[in-house]
C-alpha cells in the first residue's frame, strides 16, 4: 500500500473561530504603545508531524499554547521567526511590504533547523486572512502599523538532539508605533568587540531565536552607556579594528566620502557573507540607493579602522540602521569600550542629498509588494 502524501498548508482548508471577547484596542500614542507589547485578538496556527504533514490551518482566539516539557524548542532552541508589517493606507486598504521575501527567509531558517517545509504562497494567503479578520487592529495613523510575527517551533518531546519530528507554526499580530522609545530621533550604538553575534560557518544569516538570546546581555551593558543597541564588530585576528557587522535587529549603512579632494560618496553596508541577516529593508535601501545615482553603493567588508579614520577626517557623513521594526534609524554616535565616542554629526551635506529628489527616482522599481489585498 502506498502511504498518503503528507499534506501541505492550504488556504482553502483554513478554519476560522472568532473570539467572543474582543479586547479594547490601545491608543495610538508613540509614548505609551510599547513595541511588541500588545497583541490582537486572534492567531493563525497549524501543526506538523513527520510523515503526515500539516494539519488544516486555523485562525483562533489568541491564547496560550500547550507544550510537553521535553519539547525540542525548550531545550535546543529549535525556533525560527519572521518580522513583517502590514500598513493601512489612506484608502483604507491593507498593504504588506514585500512579504514574499519574509516567506523565503522563514523557509530558509526552518530548513537550517530541520523544521518543516511549507507552501510559502499558501501560508501568505492564510496570513492575509488573519489580517482581514483583524483589520480593525491595523492602525491607520502615520508611523503606526501591525507587526506580524510568524513563528515556527519544534514541539517533539525528545531530549536527544535530533531532527524535528513535530512542529507548530503560529502567527500573531501586534499593533506598533516607533521601535525605539526615542522615535526616529538619532540613537547611539555601543561598539561590541568582545561578544559575538555571528561567526564564519555559523547561522548569523538565519532568523532563529538562538541568535538573539545571547545579544540581550551585551545590549543591556550598552544601555548603561546610553546606547539603544550594540554594533557587533567581529575581532577576526586582523589588526584593523575588526569587521563591522550589524546591530541587534538592524542592518547597518555608512555613508562615507572617499579620501582625496572631492572624493566620491560611497554608501557601504557589509556583504551577505553568512554573518549578516539578509534584511528586507536592507535590500530595499540598496535597490533604491542604486536607483538614486550620484553615489557608489557597495556591499563590502568594512573594517572598524576605516570607519574611525573616516570619522576623524570628517568623511563619515551618515550612519543608519535598517529593519522592519525600526524602519530607517539614524545613528548619532558609536560608543567604544573605553567609553570614548565617535560622534556622527548631523551633516547638512548628507541631509540635502537625501532630501533632494534624486535624479533616477522616476525609474525606481515598484517594491511595494504589488496590489493591496482585497478586504471582505
Ligand atoms: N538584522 C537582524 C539581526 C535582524 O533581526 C533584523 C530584523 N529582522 C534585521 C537585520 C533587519 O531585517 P529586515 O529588514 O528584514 O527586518
Amino acid at each position: 500500500d502506498l502511504a498518503p502524501l503528507p499534506s501541505d498548508i492550504r488556504y482553502e482548508d483554513l478554519v476560522i473561530t472568532r473570539s467572543k471577547h474582543l479586547q479594547v484596542k490601545p491608543k495610538l500614542d508613540a509614548t505609551t504603545l510599547k513595541f511588541g507589547a500588545v497583541y490582537s485578538d486572534h492567531m493563525l496556527q497549524a501543526s506538523w508531524k513527520d510523515g503526515l504533514g500539516w494539519t488544516a490551518p486555523s485562525i483562533d482566539p489568541l491564547g496560550p499554547i500547550s507544550l510537553h516539557p521535553c519539547a525540542q524548542v525548550l531545550h535546543y532552541a529549535v525556533e525560527c521567526f519572521e518580522g513583517m508589517k502590514c500598513y493601512k493606507g489612506k484608502d483604507g486598504r491593507l498593504r504588506l511590504f514585500r512579504p514574499d521575501m519574509n516567506m523565503d527567509r522563514l523557509a530558509r531558517s526552518a530548513a537550517r533547523l530541520t523544521l518543516p517545509h511549507f507552501d510559502k504562497v499558501e501560508l501568505l494567503e492564510c496570513i492575509k486572512e488573519l489580517l482581514r479578520v483583524e483589520r480593525d487592529w491595523v492602525p491607520d495613523k502615520e508611523g503606526f502599523s501591525v507587526y506580524i510575527r510568524p513563528t515556527m517551533i519544534g514541539t517533539h518531546p525528545f531530549l536527544g538532539v535530533g531532527p524535528t519530528r513535530e512542529a507548530l507554526l503560529f502567527v500573531v499580530l501586534s499593533p506598533v508605533g516607533p521601535y525605539f522609545p526615542s522615535g526616529l530621533k538619532p540613537i547611539k550604538l555601543y561598539v561590541e568587540t568582545q561578544n559575538v553575534r555571528a561567526f564564519p560557518g555559523g547561522v548569523g544569516d538565519k532568523k532563529i531565536g538562538g541568535n538573539y538570546a545571547p545579544t540581550i546581555l551585551p545590549q543591556l551593558n550598552g544601555s548603561h552607556l546610553g546606547c539603544s543597541q550594540v554594533l557587533f564588530v567581529l575581532q577576526d585576528g586582523n589588526s584593523t579594528g575588526g569587521l563591522v557587522g550589524e546591530s541587534g535587529s538592524m542592518n547597518m549603512f555608512f555613508l562615507i566620502r572617499q579620501e582625496g579632494k572631492d572624493g566620491d560618496l560611497e554608501l557601504v553596508t557589509p556583504p551577505l557573507d553568512g554573518l549578516i541577516l539578509p534584511g528586507v529593508t536592507r535590500d530595499t535601501v540598496l535597490t533604491l540607493a542604486r536607483g538614486f545615482g550620484g553615489m557608489k553603493v557597495s556591499e563590502r567588508p568594512l573594517r572598524f579602522d576605516e570607519l574611525e579614520r573616516a570619522a576623524e577626517t570628517g568623511r563619515l557623513l551618515e550612519v543608519f540602521g535598517t529593519g522592519t521594526a525600526c524602519m530607517i534609524q539614524p545613528v548619532m554616535g558609536l560608543v567604544k569600550k573605553d567609553h570614548t565616542e565617535i560622534a556622527i554629526p548631523f551633516n547638512e551635506e548628507a541631509a540635502k542629498y537625501w532630501l533632494a529628489k534624486p535624479p533616477g527616482i522616476a525609474a525606481l522599481p515598484d517594491l511595494s509588494g504589488g496590489e493591496p489585498f482585497s478586504l471582505c
